[in-house]
């Protein structure tokens, strides 16, 4: 078997805050195999953004480890970790807020080439008119601010300064959904496409299944800083196992009328994640715990390539 792009084990990102620590992430394991995508689904607040910069290193790692290539990325030098910030980049939610206000495209694409001192003006220049072209950036925005633009094209542009270093593994964090809807599917377009082009490797944060659905060969479910189900992207819809996956996909509307799927609502308190207690964090809202879901679990392979962290996971299943 292939090395895979990213691995990462039991990674944690825990947060100081006035009465301990905020658990953002927390023993978290997975892999993405090169050139496919990976989503991590999950509600607002429950971490997989905070997962995302962990793994690019825009935040340093509690414990765990991430590989990178098969190589363990939390024990490089200072120096090594400026190089493999190269090989591995981020597409923003917000291209507005994430692109700088007063650099026209052509600055802001050109920014991260002239930082490596590796390239002639000459280069540079050909360099940015190629990636505007590949990302769909009209020539005539070249001198264009971020105000005068779109948000599609605005995250176009975000794109392409993503890519500029010829990365190999880019995080999306929420990439479309500050988009309007009919945008989004343009973007998603591009991405895929840029994908083959490029054999790049996504980690796609979202907290919207339909769009998730249509990007990813595997999905991992988040919730409150832990992953509870990974599986491939075809069987997740199919056939959900954790009961917070349950509820997550009742949610999406049916297009088959003769569906008589029933959303799911979630009651009780959301749990804190300031110093969480041992066992299951969903067992609040849990419609099935009972008291062995005070017990520490973990992921465990349920059905072939199907993780699922649930105590009662076979029984509610009948597995
Ligand atoms: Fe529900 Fe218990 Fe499974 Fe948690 S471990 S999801 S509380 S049944």
């Amino acid at each position: 078997m292939s090395t895979p792009c990213i691995e990462v084990k039991n990674l944690q990102k825990y947060f100081k805050v006035r009465n301990g620590f905020l658990h953002a992430t927390d023993d978290v394991s997975f892999k993405i195999e090169k050139g496919k995508t990976m989503g991590i689904v999950g509600e607002s607040g429950c971490g997989k953004s905070t997962l995302g910069r962990t793994i690019i290193h825009m935040h340093e790692s509690t414990g765990g480890q991430i590989f990178y290539n098969g190589e363990d990325v939390t024990k490089v030098s200072h120096h090594e970790l400026k190089e493999l910030r190269t090989h591995m980049q981020m597409v923003f939610q917000d291209p507005y807020s994430s692109l700088n206000p007063r650099f026209t495209v052509e600055q802001t694409i050109r920014e991260p080439l002239q930082l490596t001192h590796k390239y002639t003006k000459a280069q540079i220049d050909e360099e940015v008119t190629q990636l505007m072209e590949l990302c769909g950036v009209e020539e005539r925005l070249r001198l264009a601010y971020p105000h005068e633009m779109d948000g599609g094209r605005r995250q176009r542009v975000g794109i392409a300064r993503a890519l500029a270093l010829n990365p190999e593994f880019i995080v999306c964090d929420e990439p479309v959904s500050a988009l309007d809807v009919s945008i989004q599917a343009q973007v998603l377009n591009l991405l895929k496409e840029l994908q083959q082009k490029r054999n790049l490797t996504y980690m796609f944060v979202t907290h919207d299944l339909s769009v998730v659905r249509h990007i990813s060969n595997d999905i991992g479910v988040m919730y409150l800083g832990q992953m509870v189900e990974t599986s491939e992207s075809k069987e997740l819809f199919v056939q959900p196992l954790h009961p917070y996956t349950k509820a997550l996909l009742s949610a999406i509307p049916s297009t088959n009328i003769h569906s008589k799927q029933e959303r799911i609502i979630l009651k009780g308190e959301i749990t804190s994640p300031i110093n969480p207690k041992p066992g299951c964090r969903f067992a609040a809202r849990c419609p099935y715990a009972t008291p062995e879901c005070s017990q520490p679990q973990h992921l465990e392979e349920v059905l072939p390539n199907h993780f699922v962290s649930c105590h009662r996971c076979k029984e509610i299943n009948n597995l």
